[in-house]
């Protein structure tokens, strides 16, 4: 049985060696629920970042060339790696992220069915033959592995978004140098142990750590690198969809979310709190698709408020390796901070707060799980995300008013609403303007579905065969004189 220890390393990967130093210093990683240093990782400058790119420039000709199935055998062997050192990477991960065990063990298996997922897709890249206007010529479309792709990823989900990544781009034969959140490198820097196990060839998966704008800046910079995605936050992203331009790249953008969940007066009431507690409190709220606001009708409002509270409060707030908790801290004191501002805020503008509503007695970054009855537009969280436990539960009336004000935001990445009425499923489902509808479901996210936002939430899938494509340039071959 291995042992979280075994994964965490404390060294860059680039170009199948691990680099204890660089030329950046170091970085300093906190566990979140004990405050206490977990340990250090190397900072990449330029000088590492750009050796790992040209590493994977090196290593990209003989992995686009391999075979599917191939590449596929190797993916498969990946995903069983994963799976057979599911324990260790989940408590390695909770460490460093603070999210309970049970959930850190379940976005691990996820990443293990995304590689897998991607495994089986590698082997359906199909062309087309395209009927020719010109009788001595013929039209053949193939498909392409686009090159060296540079992921960056957060830390709310520090294995399953290069998961989401890695998988995809190894399948279509890219290469990849994978730069993660600073507050979780742990989990990303296991990847490369992970691909060593696997047998994956030395430069197709590189890992840095390092200052985000140096490594971001040489990643979107550099013209060895095609492709660019990216999840984290929106303005981020605009700021690499901008230097991207510049070698015009490629690029994918899993950015913030602001999803409402409306729950109408004919919902199923229980399910629609069981599937608020999943939308809305699933790694303490700090996840793009969960719910920033709670759309109640007129005529369920104060029942289902008094459900949602009644299922908060029984909520476990503590560290994620202890067991029954079902709520962990927040990743830092920025975090925690902003969750302060925006209730404050909301009881400056008459909000009540039916429970929670402050920091925990467990110190650090824990927040209670909150409830707020009697929001309003004029609250920050009706605009703002609020990656935290915090509950808003705004009144609507009709379904044309809940339809408005779910769709009255620049993002479009999840949303959700209950509904017993068949006609209005499809309704409301083709009227909101989002990526992703769960329709008397909280929990939506699968390997086999593709994950993506519209409007300011994002550019491109991920998961499913549409996943793939992202990784892909399509090449028309003309061929005449037949
Ligand atoms: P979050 O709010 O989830 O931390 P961010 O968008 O700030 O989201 O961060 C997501 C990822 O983007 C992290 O890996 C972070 O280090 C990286 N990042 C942040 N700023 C930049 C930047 N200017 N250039 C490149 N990467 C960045």
């Amino acid at each position: 049985m291995s042992k979280w220890s075994d994964f965490k390393r404390d060294a860059i990967f680039v170009g199948g060696r691990w680099l204890d130093k660089a030329s950046g210093g170091t970085i300093d990683v906190t566990d979140p629920a004990t405050g206490k240093m977990l340990g250090s990782v190397p900072s990449a400058g330029v000088e590492e970042t750009r050796a790992a790119i040209e590493a994977a420039h090196a290593a990209f000709p003989a992995w686009a060339a391999k075979t599917a199935q191939e590449r596929a055998v190797l993916l498969r062997k990946l995903a069983d790696e994963i799976l057979k050192h599911q324990d260790a990477l989940a408590e390695l991960l909770t460490r460093e992220q603070g999210k309970p065990l049970a959930e850190a063990r379940g976005e691990v298996g996820m990443s293990a069915a995304y590689v897998l997922w991607f495994a089986e897709e590698a082997r359906r890249v199909y062309g087309d033959v395209i009927p020719s206007p010109w009788a001595d010529r013929r039209i053949i479309v193939t498909k392409q592995p686009l090159g060296v792709v540079g992921a960056i990823t957060p830390w709310n989900f520090p294995s399953s978004m290069l998961a989401r990544k890695i998988g995809p781009a190894l399948a279509a034969g890219c290469t990849v140098v994978a730069k993660p959140a600073s507050q979780t490198p742990y989990s990303a820097l296991a990847w490369g142990i992970l691909a060593e196990k696997a047998g994956i060839p030395t430069g197709v998966v590189n890992v840095v750590t390092g200052d985000a704008r140096t490594v971001g800046g040489e990643l979107t910079g550099n013209p060895l690198v095609r492709k660019i995605t990216f999840t984290g936050s929106t303005p981020v992203g605009k700021v690499l969809l901008k230097q991207a331009a510049d070698t015009v790249k490629k690029v994918s953008m899993e950015l913030g979310g602001n999803a409402p969940f409306i729950v109408f007066d004919d919902a199923d009431l229980d399910r629609a709190v069981e599937g608020a507690i999943a939308a809305k409190f699933r790694n303490s709220g700090q996840t793009c698709v969960c719910t920033n606001r709670f759309y109640a009708q007129a005529g369920i409002y104060d029942a289902f408020v008094e459900k949602l509270t009644a299922a908060v409060k029984k909520l476990k707030l503590g560290s994620g390796l202890e067991t029954g908790v079902t709520q962990g801290p927040l990743i830092d004191d920025k975090a925690i901070a902003k969750v302060e501002e925006m209730v404050a805020d909301a009881k400056a503008k008459g909000g009540a707060v039916a429970t929670g509503g402050k920091r925990s007695e467990l110190g650090l970054s824990f927040y209670e799980p909150t409830v707020i009855a009697g929001a309003t537009s004029a609250m920050q969280f009706a605009r703002e995300e609020i990656f935290g436990p915090v509950a808003p539960v705004f009144r609507f009336e009709t379904e044309e008013e809940a339809l408005r004000l779910a769709n009255d935001t620049e993002y479009g990445l999840a949303c959700y609403f209950y509904t017993r009425d068949l006609g209005r499923t499809f309704r409301v489902s083709e009227a909101l303007q989002y990526g992703i509808v769960g329709v008397n479901e909280g929990l939506v996210t699968t390997e086999v579905a593709p994950f993506g936002g519209v409007k300011e939430s994002g550019l491109g899938s991920e998961g499913s065969k549409y996943g793939l494509q992202d990784y892909l340039d399509v090449k028309y071959t003309c061929i005449g004189g037949i």
